[in-house]
């Protein structure tokens, strides 16, 4: 499947509105390790905003992917509005100035195919921003034991726990979020 578009041709100076519900599935995360498990639903308006058009709108759905401690299946609700600027793809400048069309070229552009606004791949790229870095199958998820792998959600081990303790993980998450943040 292509993908499911939205056709602007007929955007004039009103706006034109767009919603739809997508079943599960619909939305393609191909190797992200991430399956849509909800409905999709999602209601957009296209708007012109000089040379770009603007798209608002906000989504709703479920989503599955592997807890970041036991690995096992994850689910987190995504719920979230979007507010996006996007460019028609311009041929003639295209065809004519390789060079400004490289240097000056918007990403956003890609999105499009002719008036077609590819919808389906702006919700896949709205829902995986709003993922978090970190997932959890459940708040007190005991993870895998460092030593072994085994699941201390399910069972135990006879590792000794002397490397890892909850306390130490969370110390850990902090440190890398400064790194990020500094870096
Ligand atoms: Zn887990
Ligand atoms: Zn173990």
């Amino acid at each position: 499947m292509s993908g499911y578009f939205i056709d602007l041709k007929d955007l004039t100076l009103e706006k034109l509105t767009f919603e739809a519900l997508f079943e599960p599935g619909i939305v393609d995360f191909g190797a992200e390790n991430i399956r849509q498990i909800g409905d999709l639903d999602w209601a957009a308006s296209a708007e012109r905003a000089g040379v770009e058009i603007r798209i608002t709108g906000r989504l709703d759905t479920t989503v599955e992917l592997a807890c970041s401690r036991c690995l096992e299946p994850a689910r987190i609700h995504v719920s979230k509005p979007f507010d996006l600027f996007f460019r028609e793809r311009d041929e003639v400048m295209f065809d004519e100035d390789e060079e400004v069309a490289l240097a000056d070229k918007d990403t956003r552009t890609a999105f499009f195919t002719g008036t077609k606004l590819a919808i389906s791949d702006i919700l896949r790229e709205q829902i995986l921003l709003a993922i978090p870095m970190k997932v959890l199958c459940a708040v007190d998820c005991k993870g895998l034991c460092p030593t072994c792998g085994t699941n201390l959600n399910s069972g135990s081990c006879s590792c000794r726990a002397q490397d890892f303790s909850p306390h130490m993980d969370s110390l850990l998450e902090i440190k890398r979020r400064l790194e990020k943040r500094s870096s």
